[in-house]
């Protein structure tokens, strides 16, 4: 049993060079948002075909940043799809506002732009777009429902996606990434907010450093540094460190690899998992980029051999980790409780949280790795009835 192999369901990418990259950060002694940081935002807009990027401690304070600059109040509707990350949601409560939720396309595992026409009010302010697992989610159709509804994307998952030949993040007021290590590249923690509006651009960049007129390298480097800058907004501490934005830079670098190794493993895994006819694989229409953040199967409950936690606990035993995709937020105990939803309000988001497995695909995996998981997958459906269970 020692020397059993075990993969892993994410393993961040990073070794020497990002390392060696945080070196000068340590010799300048410059640790907080500063030259570093401003690198990789310049870098980051231009991969992602953006007129400004802002770094963020991460994706969550990205998501809060974009909603109080956009001055999302108590009163204010926010729709949000029920299966994501609970973050999503969360950002509307920073705000004081109402998070509502619609359901996901079963097929997708995005939001319906049908559930979010049923939904939108006259108090409705933002529909937040989640590109789940790095699949853009279908920005045209939503466009449709939304009319002059600001769409704020939460790409958290989509740094390297496109939709139509279009990376992700503009396609709204703003788009929010994640570079937490559980995403394509990471800094640690981390976030990114990018957008092409000059204002709001403005806005978040005073609200993420206290509400500070000017930032701390404006000031420094300005003509009386000794004085400190004026505030005239309630901001936040949502600044990247320069350690991060070092680190960042290298990963940046790194991205367009990352992403088709991904797409390399995804069509592996499709091709060889093909003959389960109790697990569904991932798929993205023809003009989209999957980013492939997770491979997110999907346990048929008809036709699979056991249930799906009993095949996880079993994977778990040969030392393959899976992870359900992610949650159905609005049967959490939070929003459960707080808005008296119930797990059947979003029905495909439920059975998600219930069906979904996402299985081992990372930049750290071997072919031996992905071998493996294919082969125990393979056993696991037995070939001799539902009844068979593989010792
Ligand atoms: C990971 C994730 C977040 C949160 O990102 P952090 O950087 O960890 O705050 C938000 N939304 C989605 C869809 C995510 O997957």
């Amino acid at each position: 049993m020692s020397n059993q192999r075990i993969v892993h369901i994410a393993t961040p990418a990073v070794g020497e060079e990002e390392f060696q990259a945080c070196r000068e950060c340590f010799e300048t002694g410059w640790m907080t948002q500063g030259p570093k940081v401003a690198e990789f935002e310049k870098a980051f807009a231009e991969r992602h075909e953006a007129g400004h990027a802002l770094a963020t401690s991460s994706c969550s304070t990205a998501l809060h940043l974009i909603l109080a600059a956009m001055d999302i109040k108590p009163g204010d509707e926010v729709i949000v799809p029920a299966f994501t990350w609970i973050a999503t949601a969360n950002a509307v409560l920073y705000c004081r506002a109402t998070p509502i939720f619609v359901d996901i396309d079963p097929e997708t595992f995005n939001i319906d732009p049908a559930s979010v026409a049923a939904k939108i009010t006259d108090k409705t302010r933002a529909v937040i777009a989640v590109h789940l697992f790095g699949l853009p989610a279908d920005i045209d159709a939503l466009r449709e429902v939304t009319g002059d509804i600001p769409i704020v994307e939460d790409a958290a998952c989509g740094a390297g996606a496109a939709y139509k030949g279009r990376p992700l993040g503009t396609f709204g007021v703003a788009g929010a990434f994640s570079f937490h290590p559980r995403k394509s590249i990471s800094t640690g923690e981390g976030g990114m907010v990018v957008t092409n509006d000059d204002a709001l651009a403005a806005t978040m960049d005073k609200m993420r450093n206290h509400g500070a007129e000017i930032s701390e390298a404006q000031r420094l480097h300005g003509p009386r540094p000794y004085l400190l800058p004026e505030f005239n907004v309630l901001g936040y501490n949502y600044r990247m460190t320069d350690l991060q934005g070092a680190v960042g830079l290298v990963q940046l670098g790194k991205l367009d690899a990352f992403i088709d190794e991904r797409n390399h493993w995804a069509d592996f895994y499709r091709r060889e998992l093909a003959g389960l006819d109790w697990l569904r694989c991932p798929t993205a229409p023809a003009d989209c980029r999957h980013a492939y953040q997770a491979f997110v199967t999907w346990v048929d409950p008809e036709r699979s051999p056991q249930p799906r936690n009993v095949i996880m606990e079993r994977l778990k035993m040969v030392g393959i980790a899976t992870r359900p995709g992610t949650h159905a937020v609005h049967a959490l105990g939070l929003y459960r409780d707080r808005f008296g939803l119930k797990p059947e309000d979003c029905p495909n988001a439920w059975a998600a949280d219930r069906n979904s497995m996402a299985i081992p695909l990372h930049n750290r995996m071997t072919a031996e790795d992905y071998e493996y998981v294919v082969e125990q997958l393979k056993k696991i459906a037995g070939g001799a009835g539902k009844m068979c269970v593989c010792e």
